[in-house]
């Protein structure tokens, strides 16, 4: 516990007052460098500045603040990527590469280390968190969406099931967790007052993980409240994001969302 509130600390300090937007990233690589004049007759003639990297270059590493520009939100193999109803996975039957286990359940590899000591945080503050479902393909997603058409209408299974192309689960990087001594709130709103919701609200960001559809954020993100889908960025953006008081990728990028396709 020690250590997970001196890491968010840590994160907390090197993002804060900081923060490179990627309006500012455009001015930070493009601004001037000096370049002195010659005055000796034996040097070699200056070397011209370099020109600036472009605003998708990997970040370097020490730069304390984080780049949100650094990462990609529309290639769907990058940890940042944001998909939603107005930001479809592309290619639309995009599949990861590089599935593991986790459970019963297949993820991202960049997902699995993160997952693992989530769920065994939580089972040390005696919390049985299991997870239930990780990547769905385009198929499988089509057929849960289909099936909540068929049951509930096309108005209501909108509120609540992606259409095929639209899941996060599709990149590999979402899981949907459980509480295992009380299996009767699995994929309900009562989920969130279990020991299971309420722990992975407090702590799911320590490891990297959003609680993605919030009751207080369903306009911005288009979906109703989930409190058991939690969705993998890394623990950096996750960091940053709640030093900066921001609960959806949609704002913390200045991208689109809503509950409208368009
Ligand atoms: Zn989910």
């Amino acid at each position: 516990m020690t250590t997970v509130v001196v890491v968010a600390g840590v994160l907390g300090v090197l993002a804060g007052g900081a923060v490179l937007r990627p309006w500012a990233v455009t001015g930070t690589t493009s601004r001037a460098v000096a370049v002195a004049p010659t005055t000796g007759t034996s040097s070699p003639p200056p070397t011209p500045a370099a020109p600036a990297p472009p605003v998708t270059a990997t970040p370097t590493p020490l730069v304390p603040a984080i780049d949100l520009a650094g990462q990609s939100t529309e290639d769907p193999s990058s940890t940042w990527v944001v998909v939603n109803k107005s930001r479809p996975v592309a290619p639309l039957d995009f599949e990861p590469a590089d599935l593991v286990g986790l459970g019963d359940e297949r993820v991202r590899t960049v997902v699995h280390d993160d997952a693992v000591a989530m769920l065994a945080a939580a089972s040390t503050a005696g919390v049985q968190l299991t997870v239930l479902s990780g990547f769905r393909s385009y198929a499988s997603q089509r057929e849960i969406f289909d099936s909540m058409v068929g049951h509930h209408g096309v108005a209501e299974a909108e509120q609540v099931s992606a259409r095929p192309g639209h899941s996060e689960h599709q990149t590999g990087l979402a899981v949907d967790v459980g509480d295992l001594t009380d299996p009767s709130c699995d994929f309900l709103p009562c989920f969130a007052t279990t020991p299971a919701g309420l722990w992975v609200a407090a702590h799911a960001q320590d490891f990297g993980f959003l609680v993605r559809y919030t009751p207080e954020n369903s306009a911005v993100t288009g979906y109703a409240a989930e409190g058991w889908h939690l969705r993998y960025v890394g623990r950096e953006l996750a960091g940053h994001m709640r030093s900066a008081g921001l609960t959806t990728l949609e704002e913390t990028f200045g991208l689109p969302g809503g509950p409208v396709y368009p």
